[in-house]
């Protein structure tokens, strides 16, 4: 019993203490009086009241949001994945074609997004590229085609993505100065992206695009370092002036194979894994060919010969050259394109020498008759003249070099080969004294070129050899070869070279061969020094240096 009253008893203490419990304290620890807890009761209340209005109101946008009809749905957006569905059929306009003669015309326009620039809501200008073009392109919002949520889906595409629109074109109120396509500009009606950026860009393109000129004007703006630009190859191809470059890169094949073929040459393509090295051991590839040893070729030259002796009359090749050589020069790869001829001739190893003297004057001629555009574009970034030359190439002998050298205080042994310095020291002295940056220089001492080279008749230190520089550089290198197989023998014995390697090639000429000469071009140099350009990376596609071989 006494059990049960205790068990009573402890019940009700627990429950006063909860009801003491639930008293509510003020902030001094003291209960509150019945005021105070009316007070808190009704702050209470509006705060609830607050919340509830909250709700609604932010319920109501949304549905008004919702009841908001874009009347531009189906105008714009991403455009799904092209997988190549359909071909409807529509006529496309390239960017560099759009002018004045086509205002009021609706187009169809696939470009990149340089930029895209919002002014307030209603309007975003986008400058849109398509290779070395740009035009202006406006979006505004009006009341039957073009809503706010479109325009403002354009201006918050990202630079470099890819579009598609629809426009019309215009007359701009003033030219537009910042574009190529100054005349005219382009109403957007639809616009879809069809490839999106989704990486961080690795540099800005308008700063890879900037000439010397804009940064000695404002030397706070951004310069990306050429290793930057060489490791984001791929994309640093996009600025206007690399366009252009390799525009003209491919216009220098194209003009030397159009001159060759119309003087009757035939293209060939050798081997680039052989056995020998055709230049001498040194600077040579070795790879590994199943179970021996190969070589990479330094250049076509023995087989370019053997398709003289084969009968071929007049051959050239476009083809990589492979050198093994540590030079970290801003004229060296390892990898280039070589520019290579050969052609039997009649009496005289000037027969050759004036063709591709000719062939080098048609090539520059053309480039700025037919490539004018692209010259324009790579020189707005880097500034040059293009190089002076006359009718005809000047020629000079190499003694008459070294006296123009030495009268100008330089010490040049007669024999020994120039050193880059003296080369473009020549350079500038021939530009004063003739008036040309291209140039022949005839006649090299013949120890400092190589085995195949014939002797001068007249003087056995010289060669019957040449070669070509552009702006005081050497872009070609040639010479009549030794088409006597005794001579050729006497040569290698002389030099101290191992002819066993060579039986091959010397059996062309044991079987009897036409006098010949020949040359080979280095195709980056041309293009760099026609172009005034400080280094050979920047007219490499993807250059190959000792230290680069990526990407
Ligand atoms: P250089 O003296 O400038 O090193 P080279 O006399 O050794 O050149 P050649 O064997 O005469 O070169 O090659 C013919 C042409 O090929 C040269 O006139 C040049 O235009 C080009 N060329 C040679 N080596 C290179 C290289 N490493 N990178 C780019 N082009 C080259
Ligand atoms: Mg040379």
């Amino acid at each position: 019993m006494a059990e049960q009253e205790n068990a009573a008893a402890s019940k009700q203490v627990d429950e006063i203490t909860q009801q003491v419990e639930d008293v509510i304290l003020g902030e001094d620890g003291k209960p509150l009086s019945k005021k105070a807890l009316k007070k808190l009761e009704k702050e209470l209340e509006r705060e609830k009241r607050k919340q509830e209005r909250l709700a609604r109101e932010a319920e109501e946008r949304a549905a008004r949001a919702a009841s908001e009809v874009d009347i531009s749905v189906g105008s714009y957006g991403k455009a799904k994945l092209n997988m190549s569905q359909e071909r409807t059929g529509r006529k496309w306009t390239e960017v560099r074609d759009i002018s004045e003669a086509l205002e009021g015309q609706v187009v169809h326009v696939q470009a990149r997004v340089q930029t895209s620039r919002a002014t307030g809501s209603k309007m975003c200008f986008l400058v849109l590229r398509e290779a070395t073009a740009t035009v202006q392109a406006l979006l505004q919002v009006d009341s039957e085609a073009i809503s706010k949520q479109m325009v403002k889906f354009a201006s918050s595409i990202p630079s470099e993505s890819i579009v598609e629109i629809t426009a019309t074109v215009v007359k701009p109120i003033e030219p537009v100065k910042s574009c190529s396509v100054g005349d005219a500009e382009l109403r957007v009606a639809k616009l879809f992206v069809i490839s999106d950026v989704v990486k961080l860009l690795p540099f800005s393109l308008e700063d890879a695009s900037r000439s010397e000129l804009e940064y000695q004007k404002d030397p706070t703006l951004v310069r990306v370092e050429r290793s930057t630009r060489l490791d984001g190859r791929v994309f640093d191809l996009r600025t206007p002036a690399n366009n252009a470059i390799f525009k003209i890169q491919a216009a220098v094949c194209q003009l030397f194979r159009e001159y060759l073929i119309k003087e009757g040459a035939t293209e060939i393509h050798s081997p680039k894994i052989i056995s020998t090295a055709s230049e001498g051991g040194s600077n040579v590839f070795e790879i590994t060919y199943f179970k021996r040893f190969a070589y990479l070729a330094q250049s076509p030259q023995l087989y370019k010969q053997a398709c003289i002796a084969g009968d071929f009359g007049k051959v050239f090749e476009i083809a990589p050259v492979f050198r093994a050589e540590d030079s970290n020069t801003p004229r060296h790869l390892t990898e280039y394109i070589g520019l290579d001829l050969e052609c039997a001739f009649r009496e005289h190893y000037h027969e050759v020498m004036d063709m591709i003297g000719d062939m080098f004057l048609y090539i520059f001629r053309n480039l700025e008759e037919r490539w004018a555009h692209e010259l324009q574009v790579v020189r707005r970034q880097y500034p040059s003249e293009p190089p002076k030359f006359g009718d005809k190439p000047l020629r000079l002998e190499f003694k008459d070099a070294v006296a123009l050298l030495r009268n100008a205080g330089e010490e040049v042994g007669e024999l020994d080969d120039l050193t880059t310095p003296l080369e473009k020291l020549l350079g500038e002295l021939v530009r004063k004294e003739y008036g040309t940056d291209f140039y022949m220089v005839d006649k090299f001492p013949l120890g400092i070129r190589p085995f195949y080279t014939m002797p001068d008749p007249e003087d056995s230190n010289y060669s019957n050899s040449y070669d070509f520089f552009l702006r005081g550089q050497e872009i070609m290198s040639g010479a009549q070869r030794i088409h006597d197989p005794a001579l050729l023998r006497e040569r290698i014995k002389a030099l101290d070279i191992d002819a066993t390697p060579l039986e091959d090639y010397i059996r062309g000429f044991e079987y009897a061969c036409p006098p010949h000469a020949g040359g080979g071009v280095g195709l980056e140099r041309v293009v760099m020094f026609y172009l005034g350009l400080d280094n050979i990376r920047l007219t490499s596609l993807f250059p190959r240096d000792p230290s680069r071989v990526e990407p």
